[in-house]
């Protein structure tokens, strides 16, 4: 049967900044496929309801639900409704995630809080209102989205998104052992350069029309695979993550990385 089957998932940023295929989207739709019920929880309401459009589109249950990941009032409403529609929840897959560029004497204290609020303090928003409903159904799993960024220097300063995506596998690595004897598991997933229309957007905006295709190409070169990633290739990573089939996996990663981190 499908791997997923009977399980509810809720994405958290399940939509794309830009028109295009998201690790959030692809999440959604990619669950889905396995027999996942989607709750495509987004700050913007009609990205929610394109990643939920998408979902029903591929033959699969969702339901859009608006709430910013950093409220944790916004997020108790946010699960209440998912319960209510659903009844229980078995995955968070905490997607969501924001950055600027710039090094320590560049970045806005004020961005560097949100930064870190939307990243990191959003896992624990989560976490709490999600790990005693988990614990009470017998078991769970939480699936942190991180980043290269948060293992290695990426080649320009993002210090605010690598700090926060450094807490973001410490946070799992930590909530995992917390939560062990409950059954509720806790994996990061890294992925290293993905094909987002989020990212494709960024390197459009740092080159020049002309320079932009030797850019890629160049980036593409970095990677050992020779090519960035796709959002399905870290979806499928998710997947496995929030399966049965990674039932004694806990407090690890998964790099999605086409093999750049080993270089
Ligand atoms: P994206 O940035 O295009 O979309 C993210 C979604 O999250 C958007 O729909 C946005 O509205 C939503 N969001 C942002 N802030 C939110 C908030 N406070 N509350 C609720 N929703 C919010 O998506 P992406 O580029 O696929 O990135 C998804 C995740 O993967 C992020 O955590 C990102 O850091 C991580 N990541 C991406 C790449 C990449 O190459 N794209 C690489 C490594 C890691």
């Amino acid at each position: 049967g499908a791997r997923l089957a009977g399980k509810v998932v809720l994405v958290a940023g399940a939509g794309s900044s830009a028109a295009g295929w998201s690790i959030g989207k692809a999440s959604c739709v990619t669950l889905a496929r396995q027999g996942a019920a989607i709750i495509a929880l987004d700050a913007d309401l009609a990205a929610a309801e394109d990643a939920a459009h998408e979902v029903e589109r591929a033959g699969g249950k969702a339901l859009p639900v608006q709430a910013d990941v950093a409220d944790a009032d916004a997020m108790q409403a946010a699960v209440d409704t998912a319960r209510g529609h659903y009844g229980r929840i078995d995955v968070l897959q905490a997607n969501a995630g924001i950055g600027k560029v710039g090094g320590p004497e560049d970045i806005d204290l004020a961005d560097w809080d949100r930064i870190q609020r939307v990243n990191v303090t959003s896992l624990l928003i989560a976490t709490r209102l999600l790990a005693p409903l988990m614990r009470a159904q017998g078991g769970g799993a939480i699936v942190t989205v991180s980043s290269i960024a948060g293992i290695r220097y990426t080649g320009y300063p993002h210090l605010a998104y690598s700090v926060s995506k450094a807490a973001v596998i410490h946070f799992a690595r930590m909530a995992a052992q917390q939560y062990a004897p409950d059954g509720i598991r806790v994996n990061t997933v890294i992925p290293g350069l993905i094909d987002t229309p989020r990212v494709a957007r960024n390197v459009a905006g740092m080159f020049a029309k002309d320079d932009l295709e030797a850019a890629r190409a160049a980036r593409d070169r970095q990677v050992p695979m020779g090519r960035m990633g796709t959002p399905w290739e870290v979806a499928n990573a998710v997947a496995f993550l929030a399966s049965d089939e990674a039932s004694y996996i806990t407090g690890t990663e998964l790099l999605v990385d086409g093999g750049l981190t080993g270089k």
